[in-house]
């Protein structure tokens, strides 16, 4: 039997286990209480999205994975149809392309629309305008604004997947993975104030996301009261702790974990980036993310929603912008400031568009210069593009080199196509030019046909802007009799030359024999016939024969450079070169 000490003694040194036992249990008899009436995730899910039919497995089966060989990487260009094209998205999408496509894989077209107030009536086929334009070819996605998608992981438009977001987000809040949120506006914005006034980080998290504490049944009151509400994934992050993520272009890069719960559906059903991106790269099978480095430090936010969700998340490759030298600084190309920013500048300015996708291969990777030298007519597809060597600190924008590259692709073009080109792009931005163009087509052709095909085709031309200035002494009524000469020729032996020539000029000799004559002009006035003799004793001389050949040439054309001069005078034909020198002289 016990003692009564005994009892007096473990009792109390039972008292402390006791008082604990009876808390837990009154702690359980409260939830217990409050379980038996309020909803449980499953049934709050439902309240929140009651128009939600379909289930996750329903989209995982929809949308299969690929079949695809190893390596083959499927990639995205995810645009918003905000009716401004940026040259650093052409940029990005070019890369995606070439990298899905010399891997075997696929490349699609994503419109991201969420974000209707940013949105322009006709954004998306802009869009799809100027990937045709630059060969920037995908598989998939919108080809439209009112045709059916191609492929099978479509829609590709985000405003037309809500039920997909929604279906998902429904399924995080069954899982007590995301709840919804009530603070409006205001409260948001005091909660900021007070995080600034204690040096607190500022966003929705720890103890500052207030809503991740609501009951259910503190939920369902206020839906009941009709407020508005978000829907916030649930962070599992700490601050503190860091991830390590290795992006293909940018390398190793350390980030604090993500802590906030970030909106994943807004208040009017549509998702935010973050979630829509997660989800339809998950189910539209993306294995390689290119995109710009403004979302680089977004990577602790997707990494760890592609977690919370259970899913592989793809690899990511993020692109430096494209800088623009300002001073001694560097910074990125402006939509505000540069002109050059945007796509449109280059149909203006009458590039051709594969020379500025060249031009921006270049910028990729420094290897496609060399590579374009030792292969001059190869397609620029045939380059494989490595995101390894893509600069993480961003490029610099250089217009002379897009003018050199620009003028080495249409070097290599016949006159034929220079003239079509000029034409297509004369029709709109040079109505003058397109009439000079169309009056007589197959002298205009010619034109554009001198010095063609040779192993040093001329190099005159950058841009089809360039080309009115660049032709116009081929046209009478064009022509402004303004004479460039150089002063080293004095005005006596000006005339003395263009009369000496007029006297031998005849329009059907040989490229040879008409050379042979200008020779005979320098014996005849005293300019070296041959550049040897003129650089033995140049005193002996008034010039050589280049000086020569330049007063002709200014006569005939105004300017000291232009293509071959035989040429130009066999397209311009025997009447018309001998009135230009007539009426110089
Ligand atoms: N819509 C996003 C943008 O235009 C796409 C980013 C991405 O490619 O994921 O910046």
């Amino acid at each position: 039997m016990l003692k009564p000490y005994c009892v007096i003694a473990v009792g109390l040194f039972s008292i402390p286990i006791l008082l604990q036992r009876l808390s837990k249990c009154s702690k359980i008899e409260k939830y217990f209480e409050k379980g038996m009436s309020e909803m449980d995730n499953k049934e709050l899910a439902n309240l929140l999205f009651p128009d939600v039919t379909k289930t996750p497995e329903y989209y995982e089966e929809l949308y299969p994975k690929r079949n695809l060989p190893e390596g083959a990487i499927v990639t995205r260009f995810a645009p918003s149809p905000t009716g401004f094209i940026h040259i650093g998205g052409l940029y990005a999408s070019l890369i995606a392309e070439r990298n899905a496509h010399q891997s075997g894989g696929v490349f699609f077209l994503r419109i991201e629309d969420t974000d209707k107030k940013r949105e322009v009536a006709d954004g998306v086929s802009q869009i799809i305008n100027v990937l045709r334009d630059f060969n920037v070819n995908f598989d998939e996605g919108v080809i439209g604004e009112n045709e059916t998608d191609v492929g099978a992981y479509g829609p590709y438009t985000q405003s037309k997947r809500a039920d997909v977001y929604r279906t998902f987000a429904k399924k995080l809040v069954e899982e007590g993975k995301a709840y919804p949120c009530f603070c409006t506006e205001e409260q948001l914005e005091l909660t900021r104030k007070r995080q600034e006034a204690v040096k607190a980080r500022t966003g929705y998290y720890g103890q500052w996301a207030v809503d991740r504490n609501l009951s259910n049944d503190e939920i369902v009151e206020k839906i009941n009261q009709g407020l508005k509400f978000v829907v916030r994934m649930r962070s599992p992050g700490v601050n503190n702790r860091k991830i390590l993520h290795k992006d293909l272009i940018h390398g190793k890069v350390e980030f604090p974990e993500n802590d906030i719960d970030h909106v994943i559906i807004k208040s009017d059903g549509i998702p935010t980036y973050h979630f829509a991106h997660v989800v339809d790269d998950h189910l539209m099978r993306t294995n390689l993310v290119i995109r710009g480095d403004e979302w680089l430090s977004s990577i602790p936010v997707h990494l760890q929603m592609f977690a919370t969700m259970g899913w592989e998340p793809p690899k990511y490759a993020h692109i430096s912008p494209i800088m623009k030298k300002e001073g001694e600084t560097k910074r990125k190309l402006s939509k505000r400031k540069d002109s050059e920013a945007a796509v449109s500048y280059y149909f203006e300015e009458g590039y051709p568009n594969v020379a500025v996708t060249e031009y921006l291969l270049n910028i990729a990777n420094s290897s496609f210069e060399p590579w374009r030298r030792s292969n001059p007519m190869t397609p620029y597809t045939e380059f494989q593009i490595k995101l390894s060597d893509m600069n993480a600190s961003g490029a610099l924008f250089d217009l002379v080199k897009l003018n050199d590259i620009s003028k080495d692709v249409i070097s290599k073009m016949t006159g034929e196509e220079v003239y079509s080109y000029t034409k297509e792009w004369a029709e709109k931005f040079d109505s003058e030019l397109h009439e000079m163009l169309t009056r007589n087509k197959e002298y205009a052709v010619k034109m554009f046909s001198i010095e063609k095909g040779g192993n040093k085709p001329r190099k005159d031309i950058g841009k089809w802007s360039d080309v009115k200035n660049q032709i116009s002494y081929f046209f009478e009524d064009k022509f402004d009799h303004q004479y460039d000469f150089s002063e080293k020729i004095s005005e006596e032996d000006r005339k003395a030359i263009l009369n000496a020539y007029l006297e031998t000029y005849v329009f059907d000799d040989e490229k040879q024999v008409w050379f042979d004559k200008i020779k005979a002009i320098c014996d005849k006035l005293g300019f070296a016939s041959n550049n040897k003799d003129y650089k033995a004793n140049p005193d002996q001389y008034k010039g050589n024969i280049s000086d020569v050949s330049n007063v002709i040439r200014v006569a005939l054309t105004g300017r000291q450079m232009s293509p071959d001069m035989y040429e130009i005078m066999q397209v311009m034909g025997k009447e018309a070169t001998i009135k230009r020198i007539r009426e110089c002289l």
